[in-house]
């Protein structure tokens, strides 16, 4: 008998979790397709966040929700505006990697309000886009947690 409280053992078994026991697979496109290709991608993975690279496969930008409804309020045909007009780009990319702790990535999405991170791996050209970790894992991994401490 360790002595230990149910919540000092659940919290030791969150730290020990890596984003790589989690991560799911990342949804990218490149940079040059349009914004009109980017949406139907979007639906059509059934994601929220897509990532954006280059003809090195290398991270440069993500695009959101709001950031394809926003360029689908001008007056411009979707289908000419490409997505690098419109993403957030490099170097301003919050990443995490397949090592780091899911729960400090579970704080980046909260710091930077954002709803996902791609994670990464470094390339001689960039960073490669190997993953992804969003809000829907962390409460997957909640409802894991509170599902087994029930055996
Ligand atoms: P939404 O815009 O649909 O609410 P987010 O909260 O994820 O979705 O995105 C908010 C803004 O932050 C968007 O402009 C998006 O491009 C940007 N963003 C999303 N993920 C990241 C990230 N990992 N690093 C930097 N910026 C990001």
């Amino acid at each position: 008998f360790t002595g230990k409280t149910g919540s000092e053992l659940l919290s030791e078994k969150i730290k020990k979790y890596k984003v790589h026991d989690f991560q799911q697979i990342p949804i990218v496109v490149k940079e040059d397709v349009s914004v009109y290709d980017a949406i139907s991608t979007m639906f059509l993975e059934d994601v929220g966040t897509l990532f954006v690279v280059n003809d090195h496969a290398c991270l440069t930008g993500v695009l959101s929700r709001k950031d394809l409804l926003r360029a689908s309020m001008g007056q411009q045909d979707l289908n000419n505006i490409a997505v690098h007009i419109i993403m957030t780009r490099m170097p301003n990319i919050t990443v995490c990697r397949k090592d780091d702790l899911l729960l400090d990535a579970a704080q980046q999405l909260i710091n930077k309000q954002i709803d996902g991170l791609p994670v990464v791996k470094d390339k001689d050209e960039g960073l490669a886009v190997v993953g992804r970790i969003t809000k829907t894992t962390i409460t997957r991994v909640f409802v894991e947690l509170a599902i087994e401490s029930h055996v």
